[in-house]
């Protein structure tokens, strides 16, 4: 991308609080990766008495490759877990394969911003890709019809981004609600819990605030090729 100082100054803000979320994920998996779960139960059997007690049978979990790759795909109802998460007896690990439960769980009460987050993915992907390209190719010929695509389609990534903060927020609230209900986790870890989720939380807060800055900073930059 072509350097701009004006977009350091609009979006440069978000970019240090990913920066901070970042670390705060990773000094919260690193210390909660050694702490114990006193259930003894590992990631992937954690998930497995998640899904059971709401008798979602039909979910599967799988091993994933890759550090913090875990996920829940809902168009194969499968959970698929990292192996340091699959295999991991640690708060960490129990809280992140909690909360992709969580995910399945959302999926099959038919939670709605689930739903609207997932039908909105393919336009905020290819915003994701194409809509930078398409304002500063407008904006190097000085032809706003092509700016003003480009803020259109990125427009969906703003969209994806807001539907995602309650959608990610409520997986890990039933997380910890369900670690609890099924005796998982006791009292004085669900606090532990929480601190791992709430920052893995701060990164999506983060990813948010970008793509909202990004889209003002477009903004910005269509008004001033008008003048
Ligand atoms: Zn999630």
């Amino acid at each position: 991308m072509i350097f701009d100082p004006m977009y350091l100054i609009v979006v440069g803000p978000a970019i240090l609080l990913a920066l901070w979320a970042q670390g705060m994920v990773k000094s919260a998996f690193g210390k909660m990766s050694r702490v114990a779960v006193r259930s003894g139960v590992t990631g992937a059997q954690a998930a497995a008495q998640i899904l059971q007690r709401h008798g979602l049978n039909h979910v599967g979990i799988e091993l994933a490759q890759g550090m913090l790759s875990d996920h829940y795909d809902p168009r194969h109802k499968v959970l698929r877990l990292s192996p340091d998460v699959y295999h991991g007896r640690s708060i960490a690990a129990v809280g992140v394969a909690a909360h992709e439960a969580g995910h399945a769980l959302q999926d099959d009460s038919g939670y709605a911003p689930l739903k609207l987050r997932n039908g909105i993915v393919p336009l905020a992907s290819v915003g994701s890709n194409l809509s930078w390209v398409l304002v500063m190719l407008g904006l190097f010929m000085s032809f706003s019809g092509l700016i003003w695509a480009g803020i259109i389609l990125f427009s969906a990534v703003v969209v994806f981004q807001l539907i995602n903060l309650p959608v990610e927020f409520n997986a890990s609230r039933r997380a910890r609600e369900v670690l609890m209900q099924t005796g998982i986790v006791s009292g004085q870890e669900d606090a532990a819990v929480g601190k791992v989720l709430n920052a893995a939380a701060m990164t999506y807060v983060a990813a948010t605030l970008t793509a909202v800055l990004t889209l003002i900073y477009y903004l910005l930059r269509a008004q001033g090729s008008r003048n």
